[in-house]
């Protein structure tokens, strides 16, 4: 089989013998593949540092009859400031498995990948809040994958604007305060965090962090995001609870 060079993030790595890893890579053609890279635990190994957990990365890879094997592979970005804390080390890894999960392929694979070095650089920053970082993914993640909610007006009545909405986590869908009263919910989220929820789905991907919010809305808005995602995912994450006792 032939070798073909890609780009791609390595979204986890695992050790087998003594100095390889199966590397589990999210690609913009191919989307999330598995590959073999042979002695690159090795440090004199030229896969070493290219072959890293959250290493962006260009590899040539050749086609085998379970998975990829790497071989050659050459760093384009690594976000050292990831590993710098153990809440962006969490949420970096909890953000990988829901990627790995919804396993996305083709335009969507392309960008969700940009959506993650998108928010992978912004934990490495570390300038903004990683509630918010966390909410921006979630929210994007599954607008990305085909599960945008509709959040343009109330399903009822089509109020676009108000004080107090509701959204359906389950259904995906907004009810205005006085539709929410009707059929007996409780709003969920206040303007702020409404207004930072159409931004987050709607707004072209250069401009997704571009938005404030106050803490009281970021509240809202991060257990409204952390449920929709949650919700839509066909099996629990293992590093949620993990997450959750760094980030409550
Ligand atoms: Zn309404």
């Amino acid at each position: 089989m032939e070798a073909f060079v890609t780009t791609g993030l390595v979204l986890k790595e695992t050790r087998y013998k003594e100095s390889d890893r199966i590397l589990t890579i999210l690609t913009p053609e191919l989307g999330v593949i598995s590959a073999a890279a042979q002695s690159s635990l090795r440090l004199k190994s030229k896969l070493f540092s290219a072959c890293g957990l959250f290493c962006y990365s260009e590899f040539t890879l050749v086609p085998g009859r379970n998975m990829y094997t790497v071989r050659e592979a050459e760093v384009k970005n690594v976000f050292h400031g990831i590993s710098s804390s153990i809440e962006g080390m969490s949420l970096a890894m909890y953000m990988a498995e829901m990627a790995m999960t919804l396993s996305p392929t083709g335009q969507e694979a392309q960008r969700e990948l940009r959506l993650l070095l998108n928010c992978f650089y912004m934990i490495s920053e570390s300038k903004t809040d990683l509630r918010v970082i966390k909410a921006v993914f979630e929210l994007r993640t599954m607008s990305e994958c085909g599960f945008m909610p509709q959040i343009v007006c109330c399903r009822d009545c089509s109020a676009y604007d108000g004080a107090a909405f509701y959204l359906d986590v389950q259904e995906g869908h907004l009810l205005c305060a006085d539709c929410a009263a009707k059929a007996g919910k409780t709003c969920n989220l206040d303007q702020g965090a409404l207004y930072a929820l159409r931004h987050i789905c709607l707004v072209d991907d250069k401009k997704i962090f571009a938005f404030k919010i106050s803490v009281g809305s970021l509240e809202k808005l991060s257990a409204v995001a952390e449920r929709y995602a949650l919700t839509h995912m066909d099996k629990p994450l293992k590093s949620y609870d993990f997450l959750k006792t760094l980030l409550p």
